[in-house]
């Protein structure tokens, strides 16, 4: 059953819905309802500059209006950037798949362009990210910010070997070792820092939310016995960011996991195609899992 509420965040007024699991239209956004937009300044340079949140914004139509055709949706991406909210959300109704992103918060500080950029893939993701799901279409968060960093980043990164490679002289040691353990070129591994960067820059911006900090040395140390569908904590969010970057489990842009017909499912059959596209104890991967921060196999 779903439940609606009203959710205002600025001056926009979203008709959200709960996280049950349903089949109904409901909305996911990147992080919960939070007064950021207080602190937001359009004239301010920081953070993200317009030309270049409509350059990513368009890209990402570039690069999904196709698959999601393919999924039998309409993608809509709408630029607010005058919009003071601090988020980032996706809806779907019916045929029309939608992602909204604001100008609060690519105005954040701590919000690099690549930080942006993997919001917009946590949103595509709860359309496309498949099991586990939150509701009768989303990705749940986790899942969300899975295929952030393991599928979309690779997507719109992949071709940018020259920018990848100025990842490779700031990196950080563990982010390092961890990617030249998963990738042995050196293409790769530079487009796997990319990735740990902009991952950080988002986990960074979580943390900011909550006051807490997140490092790359301190992993979340709980252990879900059952998955976690609400956004996880900053630390546990980093962790998976760096997860996904160093699955090296096939990809296939046009597989949403577990969703047949206009649904998804939370079964095993959807688990077991899961598996096929993320790195599981079961697939024999050592390195790249979801996180047991939030994430309960059932295999
Ligand atoms: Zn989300």
């Amino acid at each position: 059953m779903e439940r609606r509420h009203l959710l205002f965040v600025g001056s926009q007024i979203f008709v959200g819905a709960a996280l049950a699991l349903s089949a109904g239209p409901a909305s996911a956004s990147i992080m919960p309802d939070n007064n950021l937009y207080l602190q937001d300044c359009l004239e301010c340079e920081s953070g993200v500059s317009e030309d270049t949140f409509k350059a990513i914004i368009e890209k990402a139509k570039v690069l999904y209006t196709e698959v999601v055709k393919q999924a039998g949706g309409t993608l809509t991406i709408n630029a607010r950037w005058t919009d003071a909210t601090v988020n980032a959300s996706a809806q779907q109704m019916f045929g029309s798949w939608s992602v909204n992103m604001y100008g609060g918060l690519a105005r954040r500080p701590e919000v690099t362009a690549d930080g942006f950029t993997m919001v917009l893939c946590h949103e595509l993701g709860h359309h496309l990210a498949g099991f586990p799901y939150v509701s009768g279409w989303a990705a749940n968060e986790g899942q969300s910010d899975y295929f952030a960093t393991n599928h979309c980043s690779q997507l719109f990164w992949g071709d940018e070997t020259e920018i990848n490679a100025q990842a490779r002289a700031v990196i950080a040691a563990t982010p390092k070792a961890q990617c030249d353990a998963a990738w042995s070129t050196q293409d790769a591994q530079n487009l796997c820092y990319r990735t740990m960067l902009a991952g950080k820059s988002l986990g960074d911006l979580l943390g900011a939310l909550k006051t807490e900090t997140v490092g790359w040395d301190t992993p979340a140390t709980n252990v879900v016995t059952a998955t976690n569908h609400a956004h996880p904590a900053a630390q546990c969010r980093l962790d998976t960011y760096m997860a996904g970057a160093v699955c090296t489990a096939d990809y296939d842009k046009n597989v949403i996991p577990g969703k047949r017909g206009t649904r998804g499912y939370n079964d095993r059959e959807a688990e077991e195609q899961s598996a096929l596209y993320s790195c599981t104890t079961q697939g024999q991967y050592t390195a790249g899992l979801r996180s047991s921060c939030w994430f309960a196999p059932t295999l």
